[in-house]
C-alpha cells in the first residue's frame, strides 16, 4: 500500500530534523515568554543577527514581569540596533496588558498587539503543543517549491493556500518542531538561490525539482520599488557636547529617539568636511547617509547640546548609531 505523501513528509521532515539543526537558544526552552520574544524578534531578522539582541533582552529583562515594569524607554533602548522599532513596543504594551499571566492558546495570543497569524500559531504550537501551522518566508518557499506552485506568494490568498497545506502535512503530535523543521529546511537546503536539493529529506517529493523549476520558485511579485535617497548628517562638538535633537512623543515609530542634526538644520554652519558615508535601509528605502563634521552652529530649537559622556545612555536612532561607528572614537 502506498503511503499517504503528507504523513511522509512530516515523518522525513521531523526524522532530519531529529538528526541534527542549528542549535539556536530560544530551542532550548519551552517558556512561553522567551519563545514570545524571539517570535518577535525573528519577524524581521535572520537568526544569527536576532541570538545577541535575545541574550541581551533576557538578560536586562528576564520575565514577563520585569518587561511590564519596565520604562519604554528603557526597553526601547535593549533593542537598539535591532530596528524596526514598532516591534519593541508592542512586545511592551503587550506584557503590560497581560497582567502577569502569559495567555495560552492561539486565539488569545492573536488578540496582542505585534502578533499576525504566523507568530501566534508559531508561539501555540511550540510552546503549548497546539497543531497550528506556522509559516514563514521560509516555509513558503518550501512549499511553493514541493507543490511547484506559482502562485504569489506576497498575496494574501496564497498565503492562506499555503497555510492550509501545511497544516495538512502538520505532524499533530509534534506540531511545535514540525514547523521548526519546515523553517530550518527552507533556511538551511530550500535557500533562496540555489537549493541544495542533493541533500533535501524531500527531495523524492518534491515538484519543483522533478520538473527542474525549482529555482523558479517561489514566485513574489514586487508591490514596491525600491526608493533611492541620500542624507548629510553633521556631528558638531563644542566643550564635550554634540549638538543632537529628540523625535517628539507621538511622531511615529521614531518618536523618543535622539538624531543628528542634517546640513539644511545648520544654515550658520563652518567648513563642513565629509568624514564617511554608510548605506541604510528602511523597508523598501534606500539610503546613502553622508556624515560631516563642521563647526560655528548653534542649538536653535529643536536642537539641543547633549554632553558626549552622556551619548552612552541615550536613545539613538539606529542612523545616528551609525554615524557614531563611523567616527570609531575619534571625534567623539
Ligand atoms: Fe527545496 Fe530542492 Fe528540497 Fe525541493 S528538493 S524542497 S527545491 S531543496
Amino acid at each position: 500500500m502506498r503511503r499517504r505523501p503528507e504523513r511522509s513528509i512530516a515523518a522525513r521532515l521531523l526524522g532530519w530534523y531529529d538528526a541534527g539543526h542549528r542549535d539556536l537558544p530560544w530551542r532550548r526552552t519551552r517558556d512561553p515568554y522567551r519563545i514570545w520574544v524571539s517570535e518577535i524578534m525573528l519577524q524581521q531578522t535572520r537568526a544569527e543577527a536576532v541570538i545577541p539582541y535575545y541574550e541581551r533582552f533576557l538578560k536586562r529583562f528576564p520575565r514577563l514581569a520585569s518587561l511590564a515594569r519596565a520604562s519604554e524607554a528603557d526597553v526601547l533602548k535593549c533593542w537598539s540596533g535591532l530596528g524596526y522599532y514598532t516591534r519593541a513596543r508592542h512586545l511592551h504594551q503587550a506584557a503590560r496588558r497581560m497582567g502577569g499571566a502569559f495567555p495560552a492558546g492561539y486565539e488569545a495570543l492573536r488578540d496582542l498587539p505585534g502578533v499576525g497569524d504566523y507568530t501566534a500559531a508559531a508561539i501555540a504550537s511550540i510552546a503549548f503543543g497546539e497543531a497550528h501551522a506556522a509559516v514563514d518566508g521560509n516555509a513558503l518557499r518550501v512549499i511553493a517549491r514541493l507543490t511547484n506552485d506559482a502562485a504569489d506568494i506576497g498575496a494574501g490568498r496564497t498565503r492562506t493556500r499555503f497555510r492550509a497545506i501545511a497544516g495538512g502535512w502538520l505532524d499533530r503530535r509534534r506540531p511545535g518542531d514540525f514547523n521548526q523543521a519546515l523553517m530550518e529546511l527552507g533556511a538551511t537546503v530550500c535557500v533562496p538561490r540555489a537549493p541544495h536539493c542533493g541533500r533535501c529529506p524531500l527531495a523524492a517529493l518534491c515538484a519543483a525539482r522533478r520538473e527542474g523549476r525549482a529555482g523558479q520558485l517561489p514566485v513574489k511579485l514586487r508591490r514596491q520599488a525600491p526608493v533611492k535617497a541620500t542624507e548629510a548628517l553633521v556631528i558638531v562638538k563644542r566643550r564635550g557636547r554634540i549638538l543632537m535633537w529628540q523625535r517628539a512623543a507621538g511622531s511615529g515609530r521614531l518618536a523618543g529617539f535622539w538624531e543628528l542634526p542634517s546640513l539644511s538644520q545648520l544654515p550658520q554652519l563652518r567648513a563642513p568636511r565629509v568624514i564617511g558615508v554608510f548605506r541604510h535601509t528602511i523597508t523598501h528605502h534606500h539610503y546613502e547617509v553622508t556624515v560631516h563634521v563642521g563647526s560655528g552652529a548653534r542649538a536653535v530649537s529643536p536642537l539641543r547640546w547633549v554632553p558626549i559622556a552622556t551619548l552612552e545612555s541615550l536613545l539613538l536612532s539606529t542612523v545616528a548609531r551609525k554615524a557614531f561607528e563611523i567616527t570609531a572614537g575619534g571625534i567623539l
